[in-house]
């Protein structure tokens, strides 16, 4: 089923081999079309699968797999990634073998999300990282036997990082969420009420972390240290207390990968791609499911996932994956409404808090300026590695400043491969 080369062309394009990628090419391999599915990580599972079959402990990752493994016409392609476009229905790859171009006929966008990182003082320093960020850190084998850990910002995926460090044999000092105990009651009330399989998986993973101390309404206000992190001080109530640590994850919420469908032209509402009923985009041949489409999770990922398949192969959902669907967007919107990122951590970053960490931009230098396209012009910001995705996102949440705009190339590429899209479309906004 895997392979290395790339075919020239295909018939169904999926992008991405996480949750909703895998179920969409499960779906769509009832007919006979030949199905591509690529992912510039190395092993197929996403973001919460990350690292393969041999590291899975959900089973509904076993059997989709097992299930791909008999579909011929199904094959994966890891280690590539979409930069640009390079005509009507064709892209332009960066693979490890160079640049190369594949056409499509129809396409599933199942592209995820990254992680919403916000500045404060001295989230800079090496030790600090992302919450998603920490955990696939660990799944890729970075050593944290004997760390001392604090897992900060806000939402379950705190809970599963925490327990990913103690498998791996770190300590955590302590989880760090900023909403209150009032919103987290409504929450496992609400859990309670329609989601029980939820409750149970976030009991069980108190259970697991029950000597890690807990604390509520808090927030980390600085990161300590010089070369690397030593420890950090955090704000819970009127209370100040200083922890030492060696590592910081801060989980302060997601946002979906739109690339591929900016590029496109699809709609975008409220930064994510927007969907019908069959998870259509606005343009044709082109489905969209996942976190791409909306943040919600595994569940939401897969039902999408089924539902995009089977309609790009022309077939309806049965009655069933809509309502798992319907019940996972419940989750989803659940999940949005209590855990909205907190307006008071707009206040973390200081004047001098570098924002755009590539160029070395601080808050100040930004403030001067009323929207990110002036102050990308004037101050450099964004014009790095990460080109507006780190930053741009911070921005957009602390000075209330429209999205980044987004030109191909939309990833960091090889001159090599630039050379490939000579003659190819040109900017997608400016
Ligand atoms: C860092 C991180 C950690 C997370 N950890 C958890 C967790 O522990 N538990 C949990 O319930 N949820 C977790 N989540 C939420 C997670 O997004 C969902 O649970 C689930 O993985 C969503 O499935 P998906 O298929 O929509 O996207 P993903 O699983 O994110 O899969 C998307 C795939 O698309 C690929 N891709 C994107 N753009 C391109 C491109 N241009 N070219 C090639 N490939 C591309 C990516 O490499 C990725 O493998 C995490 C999210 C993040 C960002």
């Amino acid at each position: 089923m895997a392979s290395a080369i790339l075919p020239f062309s295909t018939d169904i394009l999926i992008i991405g081999a996480g949750p909703a990628g895998l179920a969409a090419a499960l779906a769509a391999a009832n007919q006979s079309s030949i199905i591509t599915v690529i992912d510039e990580n190395q092993a197929p599972g996403g973001q919460i699968w990350r690292g393969g079959p041999a590291s899975w402990r959900d089973e509904r990752a076993h059997d989709l797999w097992r299930a791909l493994a008999n579909c011929l016409n199904v094959r994966i392609v890891y280690g590539v990634r979409i930069v640009a476009t390079s005509a009507d229905k064709e892209f332009l790859l960066e693979t490890p073998g160079g640049a190369q171009k594949l056409t499509w006929n129809k396409l599933i966008i199942c592209s995820g999300a990254r992680e919403l990182l916000l500045p404060f003082p001295g989230w800079t320093l090496p030790g600090v990282t992302g919450a998603g960020g920490l955990q696939a850190l660990i799944k890729g084998g970075m050593p944290v036997e004997g760390k001392r850990v604090a897992v900060a910002g806000s939402g379950p995926l705190l809970l599963a990082v925490a327990e990913t460090v103690i498998r791996a044999g770190g300590k955590v000092v302590s989880i760090i969420e900023t909403k209150s105990s009032q919103n987290l009651i409504r929450f496992f009330l609400a859990l309670l009420k329609s989601h029980r399989g939820k409750l149970l998986q976030s009991l069980k993973l108190f259970w697991q972390l029950k000597r890690v101390r807990y604390r509520h309404n808090a927030r980390v206000i600085t990161a300590h240290g010089e070369q690397r992190l030593l420890g950090i001080s955090l704000q819970q109530g009127d209370k100040k207390i200083d922890l030492s640590c060696d590592l910081l994850a801060c989980g302060f919420g997601l946002l979906p990968n739109l690339e591929i469908g900016t590029l496109l032209g699809c709609e975008i509402r409220d930064g994510c791609i927007v969907v019908d009923t069959n998870q259509a985009s606005t343009r044709a041949d082109v489905w969209v499911a996942g976190e791409a489409c909306g943040i919600g999770g595994v569940d939401k990922a897969l039902a999408e996932g089924h539902i995009a398949g089977l309609a790009a192969i022309g077939l309806a959902a049965e009655s069933d994956a809509i309502a798992c669907r319907a019940h996972a967007r419940q989750f989803a919107d659940l999940l949005k409404q209590s855990f909205a990122i907190d307006d008071s951590l707009r206040k973390l970053c200081k004047s001098d808090t570098l924002v755009c960490r590539c160029e070395d931009v601080s808050a100040r230098q930004l403030r001067e300026h009323s929207d990110w396209r002036t102050a990308k012009l004037m101050t450099r910001a964004g014009m790095g590695a990460c080109q507006g995705r780190i930053c741009g996102a911070a921005c957009q949440f602390m000075f209330g400043w429209d999205a980044p705009g987004l030109r191909q190339p939309v990833f960091p590429t090889k001159t090599s491969t630039l050379a490939a899209l000579s003659g190819a479309a040109g900017d997608v906004e400016k």
